[in-house]
């Protein structure tokens, strides 16, 4: 845990415990977009540990079956908190379970749209929803009504599609509300988190400013000194506006160029951050260090390893250098983690996996005894990327496709030498440029070019060529685990094509990648 202070102390919370569904994040998600802060933890959580009391307690779904030896259950204290409850699929058989024991395997599985039949038109949970379309996930279902409860709505194929406590505000639905697939899913999480458990809607990117940048001066305290390293990324960029408004110079950003970013990206990025956002940067050139280490390395994982642990190496020695001026010591470490990374590490994985942690600067913290601050380890992506625009952080850098950590390096396939580096860096640019000319780079994931290094013939200017194949990328994607190539017309391609082998010394052909994810991935190594 990082060292913060619960974000969940300052807003209004709805507590998401997580069962396991693949859909648990998206009801955190959800919430938010109209303005009530979430969070999620995995169903074990115990109550007595949470540190906060949250407004609301949703139950996810899950993979298991209830009834079965190992199925998680959860701490029965949400009970005594005396705040509502509402069990999602897995969930409600889970109240179910504990009220009666009444579930079991259903004839048949039911996956897909159903019909919701409110019986109670008064019910505040289904308020505006009576006939829509509910999405349906299920084998297990209802025997029996749990002790208590009463039926508040049906379908076709589930005569206990919601139930309700007959005194104490605790309901069950078997349907996903969470998915956009149930059409008005989102009014009953509305219902749910507004109208009964009455959770304020105070969470804008404008209140979270205030109140992470007292609760950043809270957690530094008046002298201490905080680093980190910024990439040029969205992320590692508004953190870093947030501590400087924080903390002014106090906060030490460090920037290394490790030979392998983007073309010209260290000056641009010292301008942006120095002129443009006042943060207070150093800028290092180890360049030659990482390229002389990369030298004769073709093997993917090898670059990817080898840039890691120069760069942990790099930024420890530079941090060496950077002495607050009252000969203190640098407390703190900044990371730009975000909320689907800690959701990654904290989700419920089931009795038998582990459970992997998100981030890997354990060594930093540990060689160099710092502690670790998170600030926008609850947002999700959009989250920051409004909350950007709110400090001021240029247009085109808070829309900027992510970049890799290990940069062109596992752009240029095989050997990285700076002339391989140079000619990707080249073309990648003129192709990014022409994106933005086109006007389509928003409408692209991620887009970059790749340099193959494989000879092949061409013909300049009477000339017989004998030079290497750069292949573009570009894909559409919402969350990166699945991801299409963006079909470009036929004319964009003619022109990009033709830009780089003519402005790109070495290049004899351009190739347009077009592979999905899966089977392929994003980038080529
Ligand atoms: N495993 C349970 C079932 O099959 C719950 C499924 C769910 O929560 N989506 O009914």
């Amino acid at each position: 845990m990082a060292a913060n202070e619960q974000v969940s102390n300052i807003f209004d919370t709805i507590l998401v415990l997580d069962f396991g569904s693949q859909y648990s994040h998206l009801i955190t998600r959800r919430l938010r977009e109209f303005n009530i802060y979430a969070e999620m933890l995995p169903c074990t959580q115990k109550i007595s540990e949470l540190g906060w009391t949250p407004k609301g307690v949703i139950l996810s779904g899950g993979p298991y079956s209830v009834y079965a030896e190992d199925a998680p259950h959860v701490d029965h204290a949400i009970f005594d908190l005396n705040v509502p409850i509402l069990g999602i699929c897995y969930g409600m058989q889970e109240l179910a379970w504990i009220n009666g024991k009444q579930v079991g395997r259903g004839e048949k599985r039911e996956y897909g749209p159903a019909t919701l039949k409110v019986l109670e038109d008064s019910n505040a949970l289904f308020k505006g929803m009576n006939d829509s379309t509910v999405w349906m996930s299920h084998g297990d279902k209802l025997h029996g009504l749990p002790t208590g409860y009463r039926t508040i709505a049906t379908s076709d194929n589930s005569p206990y599609c919601g139930i309700a406590h007959e005194t104490k505000p605790i309901y069950g639905i078997q349907f996903h509300p969470e998915v956009t697939h149930s059409t008005l899913g989102k009014t009953l999480l509305k219902n749910f988190a507004v109208d009964l458990c009455h959770a304020k809607q105070n969470w804008t990117m404008e209140n979270f400013i205030e109140t992470e940048i007292k609760r950043i001066r809270k957690l530094v305290g008046p002298t201490a000194e905080v680093i980190g390293a910024v990439s040029g990324g969205v992320d590692s960029t508004v953190a870093s506006k947030l501590m400087t408004e924080a903390i002014g110079d106090r906060f030490h950003a460090i920037l290394v160029d490790n030979g392998v970013l983007r073309l010209n990206e260290a000056a641009n990025v010292k301008k942006t951050l120095v002129e443009g956002l006042k943060i207070n940067l150093m800028v290092v050139d180890a360049s030659e260090e990482f390229l002389t280490k990369l030298k004769g390395v073709t093997d993917p994982e090898k670059k990817r390893k080898i840039i890691g642990n120069t760069f942990i190496h790099v930024f420890e020695r530079e941090a060496e250098k950077i002495k607050p001026k009252d000969g203190k010591e640098i407390q703190f470490l900044l990371q730009g983690t975000l909320y689907p990374d800690v959701i990654e590490s904290i989700s419920f994985k089931g009795p038998s996996q582990t459970i992997k942690t998100h981030h890997n600067v354990g060594g930093l913290l540990e060689n160099m005894k710092l502690k670790l601050i998170e600030p926008l380890r609850e947002l999700f992506k959009d989250e920051v990327r409004h909350l950007g625009e709110l400090l001021g952080i240029p247009h085109d850098l808070v829309w900027r496709h992510p970049f890799p950590g290990p940069g062109i390096a596992i752009r240029v396939l095989g050997e990285v030498t700076k002339e391989q580096v140079e000619i990707a860096r080249k073309a990648d640019n003129i192709y990014i440029e022409e994106i933005k000319q086109a006007g389509l780079y928003n409408q692209i994931s991620q887009a970059f070019a790749c340099l193959l290094p494989v000879k092949s013939v061409g013909v300049m200017g009477d000339q017989r060529t004998y030079d290497q194949v750069i292949a573009l990328r570009a894909i559409e994607t919402t969350d990166f685990m699945t991801a299409d190539w963006f079909p470009f017309e036929h004319s964009f391609l003619k022109k990009v094509a033709a830009r780089i082998v003519n402005e790109v010394d070495g290049v004899a052909r351009v190739t347009y990648d077009i592979t999905s994810k899966p089977p392929a991935t994003v980038e080529w190594e």
